[in-house]
């Protein structure tokens, strides 16, 4: 399988391999990474993944999934990658992804039994093998340069602590995430991992990450590379769990599902998107929002509108406070026929110029083609949800799964589909945002017993004030 850009000229042959985009991320147009064509599920396909699945588990699942799209990694390597990555030990669980019934045909996909308590640690983890693999290959190593404002960054650090070849330097704001997550990162004692507390906001350290990557001299002199979400490899991981979810929610291959995806970037969707195009049996994407609704605003309306920093809201939801969604791109190109230049020109020229483009002619036509629908949720709601779910049925849920689950039944109590399962995908577990639990319910969310205590450890940190120099000479004096 060979891959192109999103922006790129459909007359062009610039194509790539998987390794080489593994690790250069955002394609030199600008544009987003995707493969040439979807692999196509028949049949036979379908039912010997369902096999190999209920057989053989979750990282030979992995493993079927990723061969085809990957053809420059030896197949016994990426199997063994696989296995190392999806293990008991690591997730709690031999099912890596069990699912858990509320209602009838209402499931969460619980995702969120990696290392960090989040999705992310799903893609993160293998990206992590991935990485030391191929530098390992080469005989190179990288240096991460980052910025967070909570679940990517520590999944980040989880997923590359004692890796060989691998250095992580993650900034986040000084005092601004929660103590949890500052526990989580900054009792890290490896080596490897050097956590910068910035005196300032969270676009504070995105503005130094974009100063670094924007001195070319310097990223290529000290390695620099990134592991944000656009990168292909983490969506490609993330189409995995939607196959087994499906499998987990059926017993035959010609049933249907649903997913209700919470959403920022659009990677988790995007990933259910791919898994749809490959002919696994999805109904209907649900894509859910918090208040920060540009996603909502544009499967409603076909307009994209990025909010500006004043527009986009702080939220209890924290991972899903975004102003653009960097992954919609990839879905924007396939609903436009893959026309490369037609996404250059919204994304590369007119979203910069007007902060907006306008797809409304097509919109009702691609909610039909791709199945997708949305809705948003809002403080009130995720305290009620919370609420509810934890008096019905005994389940606590966290701030962004909650904003699912509230979009779920609004959309199940429009669109009734008696023998369609729904799965909404758990995105986190409620310890990492313990202070809208309280406020929901009254009483500390459930910490697993690895984490008891973990704020009292020693803490890895250095604080630094926003300045592009000092950070630098930081990155440059770790790396000599
Ligand atoms: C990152 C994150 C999301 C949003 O996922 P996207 O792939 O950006 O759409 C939702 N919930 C949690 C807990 C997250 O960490």
């Amino acid at each position: 399988m060979k891959y192109l850009s999103t922006r790129a000229d459909s007359n062009s042959s610039d194509r790539k391999q998987f390794c080489e985009i593994l690790l250069e991320g955002l394609a030199p147009d600008g544009g987003l990474y995707l493969p040439e064509s979807y692999p196509k599920l028949s049949v036979n396909d379908l039912a010997n993944l369902r096999r190999i699945w209920s057989e053989k588990g979750y990282a030979d699942l992995a493993f079927a999934i990723l061969s085809l799209y990957i053809d420059d990694i030896p197949s016994a390597d990426l199997l063994a990658l696989c296995r190392k990555t999806y293990t008991e030990a690591v997730y709690g669980t031999k099912d890596i992804v069990p699912l858990k019934q509320l209602d009838n045909g209402f499931y969460l996909e619980a995702l969120s039994n990696g290392p960090t308590l989040a999705f992310k640690d799903m893609a993160m983890q293998l990206l992590g093998n991935l990485f030391e693999y191929e530098l390992a290959r080469r005989g190179e190593t990288l240096n991460i340069f980052g910025a967070t404002s909570g679940d990517t960054g520590s999944a980040a650090e989880y997923a590359m602590r004692g890796k060989r070849g691998v250095r992580v330097f993650m900034t986040s704001p000084a005092g601004r995430m929660s103590p949890f997550q500052q526990a989580q990162m900054f009792s890290l004692m490896d080596e490897n991992i050097h956590n910068i507390a910035i005196e300032g906001v969270f676009d504070d350290c995105q503005d130094l990450v974009k100063a670094v990557s924007n001195d070319a001299a310097f990223k290529a002199k000290y390695k620099i590379g990134t592991v944000n979400s656009i990168n292909w490899a983490r969506l490609l991981a993330q189409v995995v769990y939607y196959f087994a979810g499906y499998f987990s929610a059926t017993s035959k291959d010609n049933q249907k599902v649903s997913f209700t995806v919470p959403s920022g970037n659009f990677g988790n969707v995007c990933a259910g998107h791919v898994a749809r195009m490959m002919g696994l049996p999805i109904q209907t994407l649900v894509v859910a929002t918090n208040e920060n609704d540009v996603l909502d605003e544009f499967f409603k309306t076909g307009v994209y509108r990025v909010r500006g920093t004043a527009d986009t809201h702080e939220t209890s939801s924290p991972s899903m406070d975004i102003s653009k969604a960097s992954n919609f791109e990839r879905f924007v190109f396939d609903m436009l026929g893959r026309d490369g230049l037609r996404v250059k020109s919204f994304f590369g020229d007119q979203l910069s110029k007007t902060g907006q483009f306008d797809l409304s002619s097509g919109i009702a036509a691609a909610r039909t083609a791709y199945g997708f629908a949305s809705g948003r949720s809002t403080h009130v709601d995720r305290l009620a949800t919370i609420k509810s779910t934890y008096a019905k049925h005994g389940v606590m849920i966290d701030t962004h799964t909650a904003d699912g689950v509230k979009v779920a039944r609004e959309f199940l109590a429009k669109h009734p589909q008696s023998d369609v399962p729904m799965i909404v995908l758990e995105t986190a577990l409620p310890i990492k945002f313990a202070s809208t639990i309280v406020e929901a319910l009254g009483v500390e969310p459930t910490r697993p017993a690895q984490f008891e205590g973990i704020e009292a450890l020693p803490k890895r940190v250095v604080n630094m004030p926003a300045d592009v120099a000092a950070v630098k000479a930081y990155i440059a004096k770790a790396c000599d």
